[in-house]
This record gives structure tokens, sequence and C-alpha cells, in this order.
């Protein structure tokens, strides 16, 4: 594909498909209720007083809200041993009531997290990072999928892109979106490589991809030599920017608004990828914020509904 000058990437509206999602669960919550007197109930537990980490569970419980869940919001103090925290998730276990369970990561370092992740039982873990889950997924017979690789799925479905037999490339193979998204594209028939840090002429291999995937947590690491002209570039990185430079050259059209945002609160947000670079190379990208991140609240909510559904044979 030859790339004109004027050409930019399609933007894929995390927005958009987000909303369409919650309103699906709405109606689905909505005849559940009806028909057999259930409300599926989320509790999610926050622990410390991480600023980011309570705007992630604020912005769940609204979700909860929007489309008719019940929810509970549990606060933990910042010195919350393991021990205390595991007496809290056996709690929510055992109360019949509770159908998902949700424990914030990242959490206090003196928390073991593995422990509190094997606790939470396997039919109310929302967030699907039980090994029985995450073994299920691996295995190609998905139960719960975690939120955020499960909505990449969704909006590559709602925006008509074909998985099967693409060049598929993940960069970065976390547990909670790296591996589990590979793990999927692969379900669909993709061929999937997954890169990390120790891999060799990273452009190279992600130039090789028709749908790019990076999760890797460093800001527009993925320049326009990494992408491969005409590729839908899913970019599910959350990195701030603080500096008036570095925003003008990652945002080149929005470079004034985003400047704007720095000005007004210290920072505005970019992804993995460099957003100017995809515009110029890509065919369809995701923007940061109002893409991926979206979508990941919105599979929360479905888990949830799946998980009260489930674990009453329905
Ligand atoms: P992790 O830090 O757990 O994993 C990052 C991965 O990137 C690792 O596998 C690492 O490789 C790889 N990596 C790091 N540096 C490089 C490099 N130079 N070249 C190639 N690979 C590299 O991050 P997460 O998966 O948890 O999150 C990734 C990003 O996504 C973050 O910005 C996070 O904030 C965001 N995020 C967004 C969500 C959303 O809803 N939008 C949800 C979850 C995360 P190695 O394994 O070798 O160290």
């Amino acid at each position: 594909m030859i790339v004109k000058e004027t050409h930019r990437a399609e933007i894929l509206d995390g927005r958009a498909a987000a909303a369409e999602i919650k309103s699906e669960v709405a109606v689905e919550v909505t005849v559940l209720k009806s028909e057999y007197g259930v409300t599926p109930r989320l509790a999610a537990v926050l622990v410390g007083d991480d600023a980011a980490s309570a705007v992630y569970v604020r912005n769940k419980i609204r979700a909860c809200e929007e489309v008719g869940i019940a929810s509970d919001q549990l606060l933990l103090t910042a010195t919350t041993t393991t021990d205390e925290l595991l007496s809290v998730v056996v709690a929510l276990n055992q109360n019949d009531e509770v159908d998902g369970i949700l424990v914030q990561l990242p959490l206090p370092k003196q928390i073991d997290d593995s422990v509190i992740i094997e606790a939470i039982d396997p039919a109310k873990d929302v967030d699907a990072f039980h090994p029985t889950n995450a073994g299920l997924l691996a295995m190609g017979r998905p139960r719960f999928v975690p939120c955020t690789p499960a909505g990449i799925i969704e909006l590559l479905n709602r925006n008509k892109i074909e998985i099967a037999a693409a060049n598929a490339c993940v960069v970065g193979r976390s547990q909670i979106v790296g591996r589990p998204i590979a793990s999927l594209l692969l379900q669909r028939n993709a061929t999937v490589t997954i890169c990390h840090s120790q891999t060799r002429h990273l452009p190279h291999v992600t130039r090789q991809a028709d749908i790019l995937i990076a999760a890797i947590g460093r800001p527009a690491f993925i320049r326009g030599d990494f992408i491969k002209p005409g590729a839908t570039v899913i970019d599910v990185g959350v990195n701030k920017v603080t500096d008036i430079d570095r925003a003008r050259n990652y945002f080149a059209h929005e470079a004034e608004r985003r400047i704007q945002a720095i000005e007004k609160r210290g920072y505005t947000l970019v992804g993995d990828v460099h957003p100017a670079d995809a515009d110029r190379i890509a065919g369809k990208r995701t923007p940061v914020p109002g893409g991926v991140g979206l979508l990941t609240v919105a599979m929360l909510m479905k888990n949830t509904l799946q998980a009260a559904k489930w674990r009453r044979g329905l």
C-alpha cells in the first residue's frame, strides 16, 4: 500500500463501542431482574490511597450504576496485610449475594498479590487473573477473559477487522494484557507473534503485523518505522506526558489542545504508540484516551453479568 501525504489513520472509537456494550449489558440485567429476580452484584476492593487506582474503581462503580449492576466498594487502609485482605476475599467468596470480586491492582508492596488473586473464587473472578481462568484461556477454552484483552477483541469485531489468518503482533507479555490477548488472537486463527524487552530487531518484527497491539508502558515507543502501512494499531498503554515539547512532537494536529491540557492540569495522556506517526502510517488506530481503557470497564460489566448468570446455571 502506498501511503499518501494526506493520509490519516481512521480512529477506532472506544467510546462508541463501550457505550454499545454497556447498553447491551443493561438490557440483559433488566431481563435477569424481571424474569429471575436477580440483580448482579460486584464487590470492588481498593487498598491504600493510590490516586489512579481510586479513579479506576470510581469509574467501575459508576459503570455499574449505569447498567443496573449493584456494587459495593470496600476501602482498606494502605497498611493492610496479606492476611487481612485474604479474610476480606474469603468473606466475599462466601457471600452468596456477591457475583463478582474485583481487587484493584497494584496492591501495596507488603501484600503478596498472587496469594490474593489465587484466593478469589474462580466463579467470581471477573478480572480473570486467577490461574484457573488464565489456564483455561491458554488452553483455548476461555471462561472468564481479562477485561482489557476481551475489550480489544470486541473493538476489532465491532469494527469488522478480520482476525483470522491476519499476522498479529503483541508487544508485551504481561499476565493482564500481553499473554491473554495473544491467546485470544490465536484462538481466532491469527498468526501471532509475541514480543518483549529481549526481542531482537523489534521494528522489523512489528512491521510484519496486520494487527499490532502495544502493551508496553513506555510513552510513544512504537514509532512509524514499527508499523506496516495500513495496519490496525491497538494502543493499550496509558502514560502521562508533562513536557510541552514532547506533546508537540507526539500529537501533531491536536498538539494545541494537548498542550492546553498540560497547562491546565499538569499532564496529558499518551499511549505506547506515537500518535502522529501512527496517523501517517497505520490504516486504523485506537486513541489514548478514548480507546481501549473505556472498553476495559465495559467488559468488566459484561463479566459481572456473566458471573451472575453462570453461578445460577442460567
Ligand atoms: P507490564 O509492565 O506488566 O508489561 C510490559 C511489557 O512490555 C513486558 O512484557 C515487557 O517485556 C515489555 N517491554 C518493556 N519494555 C520493552 C521494550 N523496550 N521493548 C519491547 N517490549 C518491552 O505492563 P502491562 O501489560 O500491565 O501494561 C502495559 C501498558 O498498558 C501500561 O501503560 C499500562 O498502564 C497499560 N494498561 C492499560 C489498560 C487499559 O485498560 N487501557 C489496562 C492494563 C494496562 P519483559 O516481559 O521482557 O519485561
